[in-house]
């Protein structure tokens, strides 16, 4: 994998691509995005792109991490 969280988790690339292809069936993409695929007991964060490749994956910690981060509301700056 080109990208994605740099710890020790590891899913094998036929994992995420067969995950990526059955999104693609279900809907193709229109532009390359993220999907999520379960395995091994946790949700994984997969960046799939339009031609059926896989950019990087984010292990369940990470992707909860990310997902944390993002949802947090924005903090205002004091004047
Ligand atoms: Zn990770």
């Amino acid at each position: 994998m080109a990208d994605g969280c740099s710890c020790q988790a590891t899913v094998p690339a036929s994992v995420v691509a067969a995950a990526w292809a059955q999104e693609l069936g279900r809907a193709p993409a229109r532009e390359d995005r993220f999907f999520t695929f379960v395995w091994d007991g946790g949700q994984w964060l997969g960046y799939g792109l339009r031609d059926g490749g896989v950019r990087g994956v984010y292990c369940p910690e990470h992707n909860a991490r990310r997902t944390e981060r993002s949802s947090e509301p924005s903090v205002g700056v004091s004047s």
